[in-house]
């Protein structure tokens, strides 16, 4: 069995630099933030870098890859300046990526704060609203969240709730986070086959189109989101090789999000790979 995995790369030296390092470690996808996670100045690539990236995803048959909006963003924010700059934001970060046949803009639906699931649910939905009316073709994934905090979208009935208010619903699409998952209360060591059958009946597993893999450092249902190496956390491998495995996510683009460097994320590749070669 082949799948599709890479992991997530820093875009400091570029979009082409970002495809040649996912070769150089036997990956055909990666994730990467359009811009500094903690917010700050941008500086857009240039067309001859992005089609350079274009290009080696051409040769190497890559699967869609995956860009990261900065966490800081909050598309349900209560203040509307900050939402309004989120819009904004978000719209540039899509417009540029518009530019790549194969990219999706995956994103965290936000934290209510004191408004309520309700309130946060409809702002979201809003906000992605607004990009896709600004924007061409890009298909947005909302991020299956842990539930820390006031977080939305820590069960498929809320991310449900977001899509069922997007106009657009073709450009819409849900990432799904083996750490936030399994931290939100979903079995996943036991019984990922079941939570795939869940996804379906709420969402539709249509709509999954990535998935971001990750072990835990805490136990199910922790609501806690801190990312644990493949097989040192309480997902253990043997799940993991289970959830790669299957059928449906074989299929996507697979991105590790473990607290490694470049070293250990091509080891985690390796070994996933080399686990279901013979399957
Ligand atoms: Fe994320
Ligand atoms: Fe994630
Ligand atoms: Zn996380």
């Amino acid at each position: 069995m082949k799948i599709n995995i890479g992991c997530h790369l820093s875009v400091s030296k570029g979009y082409t630099h970002m495809g040649k390092e996912a070769c150089s470690i036997d990956a055909n996808t990666f994730q990467f933030f359009t811009r500094n996670p903690r917010g700050g100045s941008f500086k857009p690539p240039t067309d001859e870098d992005i089609n350079g990236l274009i290009e080696i995803m051409k040769e190497n048959n890559f699967a869609p890859i995956i860009a990261h909006a900065p966490y800081t963003f909050n598309p349900c924010a209560l203040d509307e300046g900050i939402r309004d700059y989120t819009k904004r934001t978000m719209a540039e970060d899509v417009k540029l990526l518009d530019k790549i046949p194969n990219a999706y803009y995956n994103f965290h639906p936000g934290c209510h704060v004191s408004q309520g699931v309700d309130v946060g649910i409809e702002k979201t939905a809003d906000t992605i609203n607004t990009i896709l009316s600004q924007t061409e073709k890009t298909i947005l994934l909302i991020e299956t969240m842990a539930g820390k905090g006031t977080e939305i979208g820590k069960t498929f009935e809320e991310i449900k709730a977001i899509i069922d208010k997007v106009e657009n619903k073709d450009r819409v699409g849900v990432c799904l986070d083996t750490c936030h998952i399994h931290d939100g209360g979903y079995d996943v060591v036991n019984d990922f086959d079941g939570v795939l059958k869940e996804f379906d009946r709420v969402i539709g597993i249509d709509k999954l189109k990535a998935i971001h893999l990750n072990d835990s450092k805490n136990p199910h249902g922790a609501h806690k989101d801190r990312h644990e190496k493949i097989g040192q956390g309480y997902l253990t491998l043997d799940a993991i090789v289970k959830i790669v495995s299957h059928p449906v996510v074989a299929k996507l683009p697979i991105c590790l999000e473990t607290p490694q460097d470049l070293d250990g994320y091509a080891q985690e590749i390796a070994l996933l790979k080399e686990a279901v070669k013979s399957l």
